[in-house]
């Protein structure tokens, strides 16, 4: 019998299958919900105190409890991870996310939190042509939701912001990815990404007050401090994107992935990946121990 992948649920480890939530949850009703995800690389978890401070402070914006400390919840993780571990090959990789909702009211009024650790396959084949052609970038209509109306520097379950945004860049370009602008008119960030632009030898990205704080996008940054390339963050626009010389876009997932055009401009001189962003790419690969290129390259259909 094939072995089923385990999550955490609630303190305990049982089969993906049986980890079922009421409907009455408020993460379901309402997407009253925080999350981080990292990555493993070669079996072995990314920067997972940086997700986890990130994902307490998301918390404690969100006013949420979970009931388990720091140090509970990366072992747990750790436990998770372990377990699903042998049921893949080891050229694969998972995505590994923590999520507390706020749960379900309790006859007192409080709410009792439901807390899920769980691991799923990263999407290598579907986004291995991103990474042979480059990003073609495409910019909604919609805004980023602005700090004054909800922080974007918290991870929050409700994604429906940036899923619409995704749904009017689909219909135009099937392999469009969005990059949203705030509401100032500058860029932002797109569904689980940071945008990055590359002028004159700078590596420029939007402010973190603008967006999520993603753990790639520092990794970016620190790695191009080492390499002694001049790092910025600015408010940067469709102008600064039409005409940079390279652009790229970070998450857990992509690490660092080309950016070959924004709303069809071609970016530089075209030709992926440009040379800062291919430094940055080596540079990625060394510090996590696999070719991030080459595992997604490798899935590619003929
Ligand atoms: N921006 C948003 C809105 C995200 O949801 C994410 C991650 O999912 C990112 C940026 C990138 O963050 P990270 O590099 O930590 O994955």
């Amino acid at each position: 019998m094939a072995q089923e992948r385990v999550v955490f649920m609630n303190g305990e480890i049982i089969p993906d299958s049986q980890a079922t939530i009421s409907i009455h949850d408020r993460g379901f009703v309402s997407g009253d919900a925080v999350f981080d995800t990292t990555r493993t690389f070669g079996g072995k978890i990314f920067k997972l105190r940086e997700h986890i401070d990130r994902f307490y402070e998301s918390m404690k914006y969100m006013r949420h409890e979970p009931g388990m400390t720091k140090e509970e919840m990366i072992a747990a993780t750790f436990k998770v991870v372990d377990a699903n571990l042998p049921l893949i090959s080891d050229d694969e990789d998972f995505w590994v996310t923590q999520r507390v909702t706020r749960g379900v009211a309790q006859p007192d009024g409080s709410y009792k939190p439901t807390i899920i650790i769980e691991c799923v396959d990263l999407p290598f084949k579907e986004r291995a042509k991103y990474y042979r052609d480059g990003m073609p970038v495409v910019v909604p209509s919609i805004r980023r939701t602005p700090p004054e109306a909800m922080s974007p520097r918290a991870k929050v379950h409700n994604y429906i912001n940036l899923i619409l945004a995704t749904q009017e860049v689909k219909a135009q370009n099937p392999d469009g990815w969005p990059i949203l602008l705030d509401t100032n008119g500058n860029l932002a960030e797109g569904p689980g990404s940071n945008i990055f632009l590359v002028k004159d030898g700078v590596v420029i990205t939007p402010r973190e007050q603008m967006v999520l704080a993603g753990i790639s996008r520092s990794t970016a940054i620190e790695l191009a401090q080492e390499l002694n390339i001049d790092t910025r963050e600015a408010d940067i626009d469709l102008f600064d994107a039409y005409t940079a010389d390279e652009a790229f876009v970070t998450s857990t997932s992509f690490c660092i992935c080309p950016v070959a055009s924004v709303n069809g401009s071609i970016i530089g001189e075209g030709g992926v990946p440009g040379p800062v962003t291919d430094r940055l790419m080596k540079a990625y690969s060394g510090l996590v121990g696999i070719d991030i290129a080459g595992q997604y390259l490798a899935r590619l259909e003929a």
